[in-house]
């Protein structure tokens, strides 16, 4: 049970702005024991909410799992589920329990490989899906339920497709929607981020001519060209910004000849730029940099993105990109999330309970301050 109980209620920390306009907020009554509600499992704790979520392995591409599971299980709570079709299998689920909800929390239910099975040690919640987003799904899942107990017109939006070309979002942002507040949920170590950097994918390709190795002269190496000129990377100027910081390049791939001993007739570099600035800009200088020596394929891109701040919440930069961009028809978005990006992709993901936990009372006090805003109050 998650909570204070306080002479039959439970008192849920939604703090002042949440207890003045919305005062059922602060004054729950204590749900029935759970062998009086065997149909009513209402999740209040987001741990065991996030290990059920982390035990689906769903590496981007295979969410169809996790996806039928969380819409089976919030119809049984009594959301009304949408599913927005992506790709066979993989929906984005979006839930409602009233009409027109102006707060949307969202996150992604994919994760990156490779899948690693949930595991509690302590106060440490470890697996793939720990910060990056499952533990953050169940925080926001508690947080709606009791957003929407206290009638604050709350809704969910479990999106696939985040860590690779952002699908799930693109489908999300075509639906028809009231939203006016988008909180979004990535791991910022519980803060609220100001801005975010971009993110553009290129493939650089060099060509070459194959000849026998103990004869290089007859031919010409695509793998010697690729390396001076990746050489280069680091002493290209690339646009800065005073709240965002520098652009990064990241060589994240590279492939290319056939044999030892055959001179190299193509090499191919993947590199993932990660933007301050309007993506044309930097692939404008990016193709000016490379001339003739090789090809650039631009993969796809997300743009920079600044975000607001509100009164009560520590605030932070993030260098990492999100679906915020993608779901621009969702309302003024905001960006906050337990756990940290540095253990985000990582063998060693994790996420404190603790921190799981207060985010709970984080998303509820944010959806309140938010659509307050929104509002004007
Ligand atoms: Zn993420």
């Amino acid at each position: 049970m998650y909570g204070r109980r306080n002479g039959g209620t439970v008192v849920l920390g939604g703090g002042r702005a949440s207890a003045r306009r919305w005062p059922a907020l602060r004054r729950l009554p204590v749900p029935p024991p759970s062998y009086l509600r065997p149909c009513l499992d209402l999740p209040l704790d987001p741990l065991p909410l996030a290990i059920e979520l982390m035990e689906h392995d769903s590496t981007t591409g295979h969410e169809a799992g996790v996806v039928d599971h969380v819409a089976d299980r919030l119809m049984a709570e009594g959301w009304t589920v949408e599913r927005i079709p992506v790709s066979p299998g993989r929906d984005v689920i979006h839930a409602t329990a009233s009409p027109s909800p102006t707060v949307t929390l969202s996150t992604h239910l994919d994760t990156v490989p490779p899948y690693l099975p949930p595991r509690l040690d302590g106060d440490r919640l470890s697996g793939r899906g720990a910060c990056d987003a499952k533990g953050i799904a169940a925080s926001m899942w508690c947080a709606a339920t009791r957003l929407r107990e206290a009638a604050f017109p709350v809704a969910l939006l479990f999106v696939v497709g985040e860590e690779t070309t952002h699908d799930g979002a693109h489908a999300a942002n075509l639906v028809p929607n009231a939203s006016r507040v988008l909180i979004n949920g990535e791991p910022t170590e519980s803060t609220l981020a100001l801005g975010t950097k971009g993110a553009l994918r290129l493939v650089l390709r060099c060509e070459g001519r194959a000849a026998h190795s103990a004869y290089p002269e007859l031919g010409h190496s695509a793998t010697s060209d690729l390396v001076r000129l990746l050489a280069e990377l680091d002493s290209l100027k690339l646009p800065s910004d005073p709240l965002l910081g520098d652009t990064t390049v990241n060589i994240g791939q590279l492939a290319g000849g056939v044999a030892d001993n055959v001179v190299a007739p193509w090499a191919e570099a993947r590199l993932m730029i990660r933007l301050v600035s309007p993506a044309e800009e930097v692939l404008a200088m990016v193709r000016e940099w490379v001339g003739d020596r090789a090809t650039v394929e631009e993969g796809n891109s997300v743009p920079p993105v600044r975000l607001q701040a509100l009164s009560g919440f520590p605030t932070s930069v993030a260098a990492y990109a999100t679906d915020i961009p993608v779901l621009a028809n969702w309302g003024t978005p905001y960006l906050f999330g337990p756990g940290s990006i540095n253990v985000a992709h990582t063998m060693n993901e994790y996420v404190r309970v603790a921190e799981l936990r207060s985010a709970v009372d984080a998303y509820e006090r944010l959806a309140v301050a938010a659509l307050d805003r929104e509002t004007g109050r």
